[in-house]
């Protein structure tokens, strides 16, 4: 059973039991490390905690965006734009297991697939919640959404700001950082991409 931890999602009923021996030991370990007593108050649960939250926080490696999608693909009925702007994310920065974290915009001209507006959230939420680099999770989600939905147009910008930016090293702490990905009619045509870059504004 101990196995099979790592495949285990925190709505599992055997999540509590199997996945805290899993990383509690080692969550122990590290705060020790750190200089800790893990034996006082305040800490006594924090393991088990800490693994909770990790392991929500990672959840994105459980899902699939086909899972996500799934019964919310309808038929397309125009070809106008749709852009949902301002998608809360959080995420974990691979090099220092940091959060960072702000709003993804997405926009598309669909083919002949829509997807229900309150599923690109949760296809964003897939990706974020990894170990990530902005980069690779913004063009991650345009991916997704061009296997799904196959539009003629597609575009994907994050905003985010990096606390391991803000916390340490640069210490640089006003500094956002935007990045894209803009697929078929996004790409090819100036007009298209300003109109979307205008709505997100
Ligand atoms: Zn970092």
């Amino acid at each position: 059973m101990r196995d099979h931890a790592h495949l285990l999602r925190p709505s599992d009923p055997e999540f509590d039991e199997v996945g805290e021996v899993e990383l509690t030991g080692l969550i122990t370990e590290l705060l020790e490390g750190l200089g800790e007593d893990v034996r006082r108050e305040g800490l006594v649960k924090s393991p088990e905690r800490i693994e909770r939250s990790l392991r929500f926080l990672t959840s994105g490696y459980e899902s699939s965006v086909e899972e996500v999608v799934n019964g919310a693909l309808f038929a397309a009925e125009a070809s106008e734009m749709v852009v949902v702007k301002g998608i809360e994310f959080y995420s974990l920065c691979e090099h220092h297991m940091l959060p960072f974290f702000g709003t993804a915009h997405i926009g598309y001209v669909p083919g002949d697939t829509i997807l229900g507006l309150s599923k690109f959230a949760r296809v964003v939420d897939v990706f974020a919640r990894r170990m990530q680099v902005q980069e690779r999770m913004t063009t991650q989600i345009a991916d997704a959404l061009e296997r799904v939905l196959a539009p003629q147009g597609l575009a994907v910008v994050t905003e985010a700001s990096h606390l391991c930016m803000m916390m340490r090293g640069v210490e640089k702490q006003g500094s956002t950082t935007r990045t894209s990905a803009m697929r078929g009619s996004f790409h090819d045509d100036g007009r298209t991409r300003q109109e979307f870059l205008e709505a997100i504004r």
